[in-house]
């Protein structure tokens, strides 16, 4: 039986974070009655012209140098002319061509395991306008909503053939694309709102064969998660056709995230013809190096300079700055932390431990938990003081992650403090030593092991309140004497 080889292609479309849309003014927004937020100049009424966002553009530009893109100096906007009610004008302004589109030929280093990255070449990263949605009726029959039309649209697509391999690499290619995305601003990166959407590209061939096999389109992956098992589900799919012998047809696929299958939504006999043209009614856009330098020069610190820069400055391992990295919010979270004065690897260790998997079970993110920066400082100082051992120091994150309340105020609610009072714990030390003569005796007779189990009573007869440092040197004290 042959070994298959996959090719992975991926198209992205993220919504730019404009305040209005790419060519009027209508405002850029997230549900909301439909046909609330249209104009003559998005609905394509006759006469109407229009004017493009330059903010959009500019978010574009960022996008493409973020990505080693070369930037065309000079980029028009096309027609892209096909018939569908989501579209009223009768065509999409796009851009076609190679070195047209406003970025192109750069590429997106992936991590892949242990300081290992791939590169994924990036053929083109160009701006379009939105398109409406389709909307079926409660009372039957469907509608259409025109208040996406026109919201600026970025697409970026990977080059041919593709670099990536594997349903793995495709989740992750995501993921890093969207984090530099985030960080740029250029795109809230939703992909259960759709302002993130991804559909790749998918074809397998026997292992040593080199032309490409036929590919499908997969669409409605609106998580990580999707994009994983949809391309693996694919991926599978395509292999057990070939295998029995049958010929993979090249189809557009949805995805069914209940059911977790792909099913066949249309069929391709032809390549569609969109009769690109340049649109008579927008001038092109034309650059100069200084403009693009000073973008260049203006972009934000990317995730793996930030990486670098933590390993520097805080020493932290690469693991732990790739992790807090990883995205934005979470990066952000620790900055401010550090900024209002938390030691960076202590805020680093509770933010990649327990903080983590707190986030991970409620589905919170560092920015809509209850966890504040501030609160991550208080907590910290709590504990390095002493005046908390970090066992209750989880105890209190877990509270204050579960209603809001401050490490400090948790502490003095719960009546939290750890006992640091050498007199207090000398006597319990006494009553337990008095108590256990026969675990005496067998420390006196060499089994040094025996005074771990005195400790742990002495601590428990704190309540586990008593500072353990200081319970071992009092204990050992007592049974040297
Ligand atoms: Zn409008
Ligand atoms: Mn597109």
């Amino acid at each position: 039986m042959p070994e298959y080889v996959a090719s992975i292609g991926m198209e992205v479309h993220a919504e730019l974070l404009t305040h209005s849309k790419m060519f009027c003014r209508c405002p850029v927004a997230f549900g909301g009655e439909p046909n609330t937020r249209a104009c003559p100049v998005c609905l394509g009424l006759p006469g109407s012209l229009p004017v493009p966002n330059h903010h959009a553009i500019e978010l574009v530009l960022k996008t493409a140098v973020a990505l080693n893109c070369t930037v065309a100096m000079r980029s028009v906007f096309h027609r892209k002319n096909y018939f569908y009610p989501d579209l009223p004008k009768g065509y999409q302004i796009s851009q076609y061509g190679e070195t047209n589109p406003l970025g192109y030929g750069g590429y997106l280093d992936i991590p892949r395991g242990k300081n290992g990255t791939k590169r994924v070449r990036i053929r083109r990263v160009h701006l379009e306008e939105d398109t409406g949605k389709l909307m079926h009726l409660p009372a039957g029959g469907s509608g259409v909503d025109y208040n996406r039309a026109g919201v600026p649209l970025m697409e970026i697509v990977t080059d041919f053939p593709p670099d990536i391999e594997s349903a793995e690499e495709a989740k992750d290619y995501l993921s890093t694309l969207r984090n530099i995305l985030l960080y740029l601003r250029v795109c809230d990166g939703k992909m259960e709102e759709g302002s993130l959407r991804c559909e790749p590209n998918i074809s397998v061939r026997p292992k040593g064969t080199e032309t490409l096999g036929t590919k499908t389109e997969l669409k409605n992956l609106n998580s990580f998660h999707s994009v994983h098992l949809g391309v693996e589900f694919e991926l599978r799919r395509q292999i057990a056709v070939l295998q029995e012998g049958g010929a993979v047809l090249q189809e557009t696929r949805g995805w069914n995230e209940q059911r977790e299958i792909s099913f066949v939504m249309r069929r391709k006999e032809t390549e569609n013809d969109y009769r690109y043209f340049p649109d008579p009614d927008l001038v092109p856009m034309v650059f100069e190096e200084r403009e693009i330098e000073d973008l260049r020069t203006g972009l934000p610190e990317l995730p793996m300079a930030k990486a670098g820069r933590y390993q520097k400055e805080f020493s932290l391992s690469e693991y732990d700055a790739g992790v807090l990295v990883s995205d934005f919010e979470r990066a952000q979270f620790f900055e401010e932390a550090v900024k209002l004065g938390g030691e960076p690897k202590q805020v680093c260790n509770v933010m990649t431990n327990q903080f983590a998997e707190l986030l991970k079970e409620s589905g919170d993110t560092p920015r809509t938990s209850n966890v504040t920066p501030t609160h991550m400082v208080d907590l910290l100082e709590l504990v390095s003081s002493g005046a908390i051992s970090s066992k209750m120091g989880k105890e209190v994150l877990q509270e204050t992650f579960d209603s809001g309340t401050s490490p400090s105020n948790v502490v003095k609610a719960k009546g939290l403090s750890q006992i640091t009072d050498t007199g207090e714990i000398q006597v319990k030390v006494s009553q337990i030593l008095a108590a256990h003569p026969e675990v005496v005796a067998k420390y006196k007779e060499g089994q040094a092991n025996v005074k771990g189990y005195l400790v742990g009573q002495v601590i428990r007869a704190t309540g586990g309140k008593a500072n353990p440092t200081l319970v071992q040197d009092l204990v050992q004290e007592a049974l040297d004497k």
